[in-house]
């Protein structure tokens, strides 16, 4: 039998996700559980994957299928697709298997022409209501399937109403509404040089390839890089009889959550409008009512409502999102999806979801995605630097959070302000899927249309940025570039602030302080390491770092960065000492004087990981890193250093190299100056030993050798570091017990690990400096044409955040193999960036490393990512 690409909402149900998308496996299970939902099918995810595959096409047998669907939907509704007198209206929408809010777009009332028009306004008895669906269904198929900008179509219609003298699309009458789609079809034969199609099949046919097109385009593809998903999952398009919420006063259409998405309060939370089409909810077009008012209105629709929705929260453990349209009094579900939330609204509905019996801790784990932990973790205002600013204005706390900075207007300047290093609010009229990488260089969002469930209220919530949304009294000039709020004219590149938890709008910058973590937090954590295998460490250079690290729930360091210790005040006049030394004897006289920094430092982490392991890598940078490069300031630093600017400069020329990256670092420095190797190998000793002696710790020192391609790099370095630690230890008169490893960042290194696991005792992966030399794509250059990669679908995510598991992943598996074909006991643990990263942490424990390594502020991402992946493979 041939592949089935086309489901009736009856013939499926939620375990076809993968294939129907979120949505159409939603409402076919729905329907299943006898909910009123308006009848209809899905196209699936592989027709998709069949459209690129043979080049951009929807195939014969596909439109067969999707021709056979059509008729079974014209039996259950008693209505004909494209007939003139009661025309079967559909709604076409896409919907993947991870829902993308905002990225793909909806046409509505698909089905309508000039024919069908007149009988549809006869049939309802409504010319008004035939002809607004008439022209909103032109707006949306212009837009959505021909990509004329919506913006052309608002003009048109505010041009007809002020001619009109009106103030609200409610005072249009069927007229006028006649007239606004004959205006609007002239736009369209303007931009595309041919008729509105009038054929329903082909209306039908453009907007399923368009849907299936809107996968591929920029706003996808970022928003699948910003969350990683892949491109080869495609959409599903669903397809389904229209129900109208723009019939009048008995009708209306909203949005509505089980539990608050801000505060995961439990509770229905929801807006809607009375008369009115979804589009209008959503897009933040008019400001809706709370869903309470729905009771005054339509006490029974409303009743109806709360059991459903409870009864659908039952039935998927989880916070529900719904779109719901009531059509002259009787209510419809058009949708259901597990909702987006904060963080903290996150954590508590999952902790809740488990004392209400709901779901089992290891569902509730489940449920928070790791990456948004990091939201918990930033910044909110300082009480006192809030109480004395001046609040001059307030609108919806749509996305909580604290944010300060420059005000800029579109989310090109707030890119490129970004880019200089400002911290951005943007502020918009409202916001579009366009504006998606502003909002995401933006630390705050406010706009001056739209409710909780708009645009910018749903994806500022997904990115965890501070939104405050639907602000009226803002007044923006465009073309000045500035806005006018509570009588104060502000002006891009100013300062302002947003209070995301309670709306507030401040024209200043105010302090920020770090946030506290509730109750649920550390239960939540809890339940998450009891179910992980995976360690996870922190990547930390200083006692502070790694007091943070162990709150956060550091089992150790995994790397410390030591040539970060060389950098704070007279420590970097001893290194360059050291760097311009002529002679061995210089050189050690100079280190000499740097291990009391160093062994402070070091005693100082011992003291805070209280018995935790650390892993302490030897010098790694250039040396060059340690001198400035300009004239003025070689200048300035020859007087300070006693020696002439002519010496200076010779140094400073000396160390000069055309690819530091690839250059004289890591253990090669150790190669040539092995008293470097042999300096912080004290440091770290008598650290060690001391806090031994002082504090009754147990220690075990981790020395890690950076940068080695050969084995024998490798144990020459090695043999400087035993020598120097065991002379101490010998000296001591205590017994310690200490671990040289190594980094495996180097190609070289993964191929040959079992030669290098001869001469190490543990391996961390630097997959850092491995992505880059596994791609060859220079860590510090990369970022400028990335981008194209990305446009141009030749990469789907940055390899310097998320893994390359096909390639880099490969080298870093084959290690692990290799060097415990040697050494069964190796310890294996990562500390690249990756080390924070979900989808990476997934794989290193797939391929059996003991921990990650990630930057402190990561460290409950990995907790809970390396718990979902035991989940995972469950
Ligand atoms: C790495 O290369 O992955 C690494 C952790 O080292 P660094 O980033 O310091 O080069
Ligand atoms: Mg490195």
């Amino acid at each position: 039998m041939s592949k089935k690409f086309v489901y009736m909402f009856s013939e499926a149900d939620a375990s076809m996700k993968n294939l129907l998308g979120g949505k159409g496996a939603n409402l076919a299970e729905m329907t299943k559980l006898g909910l009123p939902i308006p009848q209809g099918f899905t196209i699936s995810t592989e027709a998709c994957t069949k459209y690129y595959e043979d080049g951009e096409l929807v195939n014969d047998a596909i439109k067969a299928e999707v021709e056979n669907s059509l008729e079974q939907l014209e039996a259950l509704t008693g209505k004909k697709f494209g007939d003139n007198s009661e025309p079967l209206l559909v709604s076409v929408r896409s919907g993947g298997r991870a829902s993308m809010p905002g990225m793909m777009d909806t046409v509505l009332n698909l089905g309508l022409n000039d024919v069908a028009v007149e009988g549809f306004a006869t049939k309802t008895g409504n010319p008004r209501f035939a002809y607004d669906s008439y022209r909103r269904f032109i707006q949306m198929f212009s837009d959505v399937v021909k990509g004329l900008p919506k913006s052309q179509f608002e003009r048109v219609l505010d041009d007809i109403k002020e001619t009109k003298g009106f103030e609200s699309d409610l005072e249009l009458s069927a007229d006028d509404l006649k007239e606004v789609a004959e205006a609007f079809k002239a736009l369209y034969v303007k931009h595309e040089g041919s008729e509105f199609p009038q054929d329903p099949r082909t209306q039908l046919m453009d907007a399923v390839e368009a849907v299936f097109g809107s996968w591929n385009n920029e706003r996808a593809i970022i928003y699948r890089r910003m969350n990683d998903i892949p491109g080869s999952w495609g959409t599903a398009v669903n397809v389904q009889a229209m129900v109208f919420g723009n019939m009048g006063d008995t009708s209306g259409t909203g949005v509505a959550f089980t539990r608050d998405p801000s505060t995961g309060e439990k509770g229905i939370y929801g807006e809607y409008l009375l008369n009115a089409q979804g589009e209008d909810v959503v897009a933040g077009i008019r400001t809706p009512e709370p869903i309470s008012r729905l009771e005054n209105d339509m006490p029974e629709a409303y009743a109806e409502f709360m059991r459903l929705a409870i009864e659908l929260e039952n039935h998927y453990k989880d916070m529900q999102d719904m779109e719901f349209t009531i059509e002259d009094k009787k209510l419809y579900f058009l949708q259901t999806r597990n909702g987006k939330r904060t963080a903290q609204a996150a954590l508590k509905i999952a902790v809740d979801l488990v004392d209400e019996g709901l779901c089992t801790k290891e569902e509730a784990l489940m449920k928070v995605d790791p990456k948004q932990l990091d939201q918990l973790l930033h910044p909110m205002f300082d009480v006192e630097a809030l109480a004395a600013a001046k609040i001059y204005g307030s609108a919806l706390p749509a996305s909580p959070g604290a944010a300060t900075g420059q005000v800029y207007f579109n989310a090109d300047d707030a890119v490129e302000a970004k880019k200089r290093g400002e911290a951005v609010i943007l502020v918009r009229l409202e916001t579009s899927p366009e504006d998606i990488e502003g909002m995401d260089a933006a630390q705050g969002i406010l706009t001056v249309r739209g409710g909780m469930t708009s645009h910018a209220a749903v994806v500022a919530r997904g990115m965890g940025t501070c939104c405050v949304s639907g602000c009226g009294e803002l007044k923006i000039d465009d073309s000045a570039k500035t806005f006018t709020l509570g009588g104060k004219t502000v002006a891009e590149g100013e300062f302002m602030s947003l209070d995301g938890s309670a709306g507030n709008i401040y024209l200043e910058s105010i302090k920020t302080v770090d946030p506290e973590i509730s109750g649920d937090f550390g239960r939540f954590m809890g339940w998450a390491d009891e179910v992980r295998t995976l360690k996870v460490r922190a990547n930390a250079d200083s006692p502070k770092d790694v007091q943070n690290a162990v709150e956060y729930g550091a089992e150790g360091v995994g790397l410390c960065r030591t040539e970060h210790m060389f950098f704070e005040g007279e420590r970097i006049s001893k290194m360059r000492q050291m760097i311009v030394a002529k002679t061995v004897a210089e050189r050690e006289a100079a280190l000499e004087e740097l291990i009391p920094y160093q062994k402070a430092d070091f005693k100082g982490m011992y003291i805070a990981l209280d018995g935790k392991p650390m892993t302490v890598r030897l010098l790694d940078p250039p040396l060059h890193e340690f001198l400035p490069h300009s004239v003025e300031d070689i200048k300035e630093l020859a007087v300070e250093m006693g020696i002439t600017y002519e010496e200076l400069q010779a140094t400073v020329d000396s160390l000069h190299e055309f690819n530091p990256m690839l250059g004289h670092r890591g253990c090669r420095l150790a190669v040539t100056y092995p008293e470097i190797a042999v300096m912080q190998t004290r440091a770290i000793i008598e650290a060690a030993i001391e806090v031994t002696k002082e504090n009754g710790l147990k220690i075990v020192p981790e020395i890690m050798i950076p940068l080695a391609g050969e084995v024998k790099e490798l144990a020459y370095v090695k043999k400087f570091v035993v020598e120097t630690a065991d002379r101490i230890i010998a000296e001591s008169g205590i017994e310690l017990e200490y671990m040289v490893g190594t980094m495996i960042e180097i190609p070289r290194a993964a191929l040959t690990a079992d030669a290098i696991a001869t001469e190490a005792e543990f391996f961390s992966f630097g997959t850092n400096d491995l992505t880059q030399m596994t791609f060859g794509y220079s860590r510090d250059d990369a970022g400028a044409f990335l981008d194209d990669y990305y446009k141009k679908s030749i990469l789907e995510s940055d390899p310097f955040a998320r893994l390359d598991q096909t390639g880099v992943g490969q080298l870093v598996q084959m290690a692990c193999e290799k060097g415990r074909s040697v050494k069964p006991g190796l310890k294996l643990g990562i500390c690249g960036e990756h080390g924070g990263d979900p989808s990476s942490i997934e794989f290193c424990h797939n391929i059996g490393l003991d921990y990650v390594s990630c930057s402190p502020f990561r460290v409950p991402i990995a907790r809970l990512a390396a718990a979902q992946a035991v989940l995972n493979n469950k």
